[in-house]
């Protein structure tokens, strides 16, 4: 029988990385007992003793729980103790191909390591795509955040003084992210158009009523998966032309623009920003890899002097601690069910896409060179 701890997170991450609900279900499909640390759920109100009446079994703290257990998991607390051995498997969701801290004290402990943050986009790992949940819950807190610094209203609204005309939004980037912001902008009765360098989006974007911004050109890569690969330097001289007209007459700009493992793509420049409105707002969701937008600091807001607010949070997810622990609790009890039938085999394409480590050794094709070079 295996046995599955739950580290709770630590900081301001509130999340709890599987429910009460989640315990239940893999408790009925499998034969598996549950450890998890204390206070687990404390941040989202939910109690030990939910977890116990779900099965789980109670743990005192972290050392206590990877101790007595063969599978850890965590979705963000990087940890290193004693008690990791190559017997152990830590699964979390990590961002390893920009920050190794995770995977270096696992490696020292000859342990399988496995990050959800490395799933490829297909059929079979949509259940299990924590990046899309985390992206959707982002997208819309984005938009609903904008709205509320704004000391303009978003909605047309006709009244005894007047009109006040809709505002106009644009969201740059039209994955995940900029989608669920589209569509709750929309929602919100805002005038929406966007922008993506990934001419498939077009469609998806006036799906939702918003229009999308054309600048032909674009290197538009079927191999990477889903993903935007960078552009080259005449198309983003082309693309800074168009959205510039554009963005002088925003309200809100949401910017969702990333590229897997490499500097967040700049497309709105200081010139841009300091010829925006007064009062305008800018939420740059790609702070965390180096900003959208060329005034973006990463983790807090800051007001320009022609008075644009920038904000370069990066706790929205923290802000709907109880909706993520839901979505990205089925997202890792999917991984488990999956990784619970398929271990032994090497081949399954889910598992070797996310498998970090195996006994310490980096056996990630996409980290093998960077790791073993750090
Ligand atoms: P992401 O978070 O990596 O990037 C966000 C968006 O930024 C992407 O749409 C990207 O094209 C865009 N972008 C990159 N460089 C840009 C630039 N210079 N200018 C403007 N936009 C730029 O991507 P994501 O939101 O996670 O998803 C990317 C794609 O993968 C989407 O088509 C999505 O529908 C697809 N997807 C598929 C699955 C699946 O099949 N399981 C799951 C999730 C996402």
């Amino acid at each position: 029988m295996k046995r599955i701890g739950i580290l709770k997170e630590e900081g301001q991450q509130k999340i709890a990385v599987l429910l009460p609900e989640n315990i239940k279900q893999l408790k009925e499909i499998t034969d598996v007992s549950v450890v998890v640390e204390n206070g687990l759920g404390d941040a989202i109100g939910i109690s030990d003793s939910e977890y116990k009446s779900a099965g789980a079994i109670i743990a005192l703290n972290s050392k206590e729980l990877i101790q007595v257990t063969d599978i850890i998991l965590s979705f963000s607390r990087v940890c290193d103790s004693e008690h990791f051995s190559e017997h152990k498997t830590f699964i979390g969701f990590f961002d390893v191909l920009n920050d190794f801290s995770s995977v270096l004290p696992l490696k020292k402990k000859n342990t399988d390591m496995y990050s959800l943050g490395l799933l490829p986009r297909t059929t079979m790992a949509q259940s299990m795509d924590v990046l899309s949940s985390i992206a959707s819950l982002v997208g819309y807190k984005a938009v609903l955040l904008a709205s509320s610094l704004s000391s303009s209203t978003v909605p047309m609204i006709s009244g005894a003084g007047g009109t006040l005309r809709p505002a106009k939004v644009i969201i740059l980037g039209a994955g995940v992210a900029g989608l669920q912001a589209i569509a709750t902008a929309k929602r919100l009765g805002a005038i929406v158009k966007a922008f993506d360098v990934r001419h498939a989006s077009k469609s998806d974007v006036t799906s939702l009523g918003a229009e999308f911004i054309e600048v032909e050109g674009a290197i538009d890569s079927a191999s990477a998966g889903g993903y935007a690969v960078e552009q080259s330097k005449d198309y983003l001289n082309e693309v800074n032309k168009v959205l510039d007209a554009e963005m002088r007459t925003a309200d809100i700009i949401i910017t969702t623009a990333k590229i897997p493992g490499k500097r967040a793509p700049l497309l709105i420049q200081e010139e841009t920003i300091l010829n925006m409105k007064s009062g305008s707002i800018i939420v740059d969701l790609a702070s965390e890899t180096g900003g959208n937008s060329a005034l973006t600091e990463k983790g807090i807001t800051i007001t320009t002097k022609n008075g644009v607010r920038i904000v370069g949070t990066t706790d929205l997810l923290a802000d709907t601690a109880k909706s993520a622990s839901f979505v990205i609790g089925n997202n890792f009890t999917s991984f488990l069910k999956h990784y619970l039938k398929n271990h032994v085999n090497e081949e399954d394409e889910i598992l070797r896409s996310t498998k970090v480590l195996t006994n310490g050794i980096v056996t990630s094709e996409r980290l093998v060179e960077e790791i073993e070079n750090y």
